[in-house]
């Protein structure tokens, strides 16, 4: 396994091609912006070197008997999926943010069970290409990033209906050595902060869109991949160097628009190729299993911002008024229930063909459809116990200067015992948390990562079994299916 410092070293050995504010960035794992992206992703490296946390991050693999960062790791058993949830809960009470590798393990769970079945099926060898794959990236405890979200133009028209094909990622040439493919992918997590990309196709594909349903991995620094950095809301108090007010000055979550401008994919590296009847079983797992994670990182991001709201109160000494209670008790009973969810659904997992183990579809569903609405009563109610004080604060630089410092420090206190700075910092979390740069992972992100709300809502309906649920119903109320049509009012 890597440490935190090969990890950042190894960054540094890729050739990213990375634009921001219209320009190109030479060093991206020292980028101001992008510095504390890549400290949380090295939080998954440094944890999994702490003998204390070894039993939930790291595993060993079922492909070498080797331990293994458990980013890296296909779930054996519904402990490996209990044991996910519970690490990603703690990176995000580590980090405060989105640490972003799960995406990656997501897809690489997907993609395990998804080809093997392919191949029984159609008689390809899918598996066998993508499971070297998988050695490679436990032997060289890799960061993936898993790319699915295509830009999709015009919603109401199918892939090759576009009036630019391109809008959803393509395969365009078919060489003897592998393939040619172009198109974007959006809001992808942790892109700059990975050594390699697995796409994956955004939607179920029909026969006449088959050049879509394309899965592959690359390097992300590969000739013809480019990325353009997501602007995040106040991003640009990370460059004025101060502490205060970035809320979290150690850690970030990072989006970009990834670019894939006529690149060459060896076969060695192509999972699916134009297996249109499949796309949509990808689909399905991949958000399964990042659904599912959703009840461990938000849980994670939920514990910080709970506890700063509490530490805020105490600051300003409301800490033990019991409406202020009250709101901590409601924002700890939503979060935990988002939490029952990721474990319940990890708990009714079971296997796939290819032995690895998948969530419990509905209620991993269910989960995430929960993390639409929480985590933004939970802001709500952070945002209600901060006070006005969050959005209304003079800045750091205010604070530091020799005159209007000591007029902030004297009106800006709460409590005589705690200092107007670390008020100062608790708000500034909070404000991070939920408008700042951190509601991009916390608000935003669980609103529409994983899928929105209406493709929970989709699985749901299909997984709800209602059928079986009106016979429950019909078998107490004593209604025989042959008396159906003939049920007699009493005389
Ligand atoms: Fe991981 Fe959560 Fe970020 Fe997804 S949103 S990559 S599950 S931390
Ligand atoms: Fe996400």
């Amino acid at each position: 396994m890597k440490t935190a410092e090969q990890y950042r070293e190894s960054l540094r050995q890729l050739n990213l091609q990375v634009y921001m504010f219209g320009e190109k960035i030479d060093n991206p794992v020292d980028h101001p912006i992008i510095r504390p992206s890549m400290e949380a992703v090295a939080m998954t490296y440094e944890l999994a070197n702490d003998p204390q946390y070894e039993d939930l991050m790291t595993a060993t693999s079922h492909l070498t008997g080797k331990k293994v960062n458990r980013f890296c790791h296909l779930h054996q058993s519904t402990d490996d999926l209990i044991k996910k949830v519970k690490m990603l809960r703690l990176l995000g009470q580590k980090t405060g943010c989105c640490f972003q590798r799960c995406v990656g393990m997501d897809a690489m769970n997907a993609l395990d069970s998804v080809t093997f079945e392919m191949d029984q099926e159609l008689g390809t060898d899918y598996h066998k290409r993508f499971e070297e794959f998988l050695r490679f990236v436990q032997e060289n405890d890799l960061t993936v990033d898993g790319a699915m979200t295509d830009t999709k133009g015009d919603r109401s028209q199918r892939p090759s209906q576009q009036a630019d094909p391109d809008l959803y990622l393509r395969v365009v040439e078919e060489r003897a050595d592998g393939i040619v493919v172009r198109g974007a992918k959006a809001h992808q997590t942790g892109a700059i902060n990975s050594h390699w990309i697995v796409v994956m196709p955004t939607s179920a594909m029909r026969e006449d869109d088959a050049d879509y349903a394309v899965s592959f991995a690359c390097p992300a620094d590969n000739p013809g991949v480019f990325y353009i950095y997501g602007r995040q809301a106040s991003d640009t108090r990370k460059l004025e160097g101060g502490q205060i007010d970035v809320g979290n000055a150690r850690f970030g979550g990072q989006e970009a628009l990834m670019v894939f401008d006529d690149v060459f994919i060896p076969w060695d590296k192509v999972f699916m190729y134009k297996e249109a009847k499949y796309a949509g079983l990808l689909v399905e797992r991949f958000a399964g299993y990042h659904r599912s994670s959703y009840g461990g990182c938000k849980v994670g991001v939920g514990d910080v911002l709970i506890g700063a709201a509490a530490t805020a109160a105490d600051y300003n000494g409301a800490g033990k008024a019991s409406h202020i209670r009250d709101k901590l008790v409601e924002m700890t009973h939503l979060n935990e229930t988002l939490y029952a969810c990721g474990i319940a659904c990890s708990a009714e997992g079971a296997p796939t063909a290819s032995g690895t183990y998948l969530i419990n579809m509905l209620l991993a569903n269910v989960c995430k459809l929960n993390v639409t609405r929480f985590p933004y009563e939970i802001s709500r109610l952070a945002e209600d116990i901060a006070g006005g004080l969050m959005v209304t604060m003079p800045s750091e630089q205010d604070f530091r200067h020799p005159e209007l410092g000591k007029v902030i420090d004297k009106y800006l206190r709460g409590v005589a015992d705690v200092s107007t700075e670390c008020r100062m910092r608790i708000l500034r979390l909070i404000e991070n948390l939920t408008i700042g740069a951190g509601a991009v992972g916390y608000r935003t992100e669980s609103l529409h990562g994983a899928g929105s709300p209406q493709a929970q809502r989709i699985m749901i309906a299909r997984q709800a079994n209602l059928e079986q649920k009106k016979q429950l119903a019909k078998d107490i109320a004593g209604i025989a299916a042959e008396k159906e049509k003939t049920c007699q009012a009493p005389a």
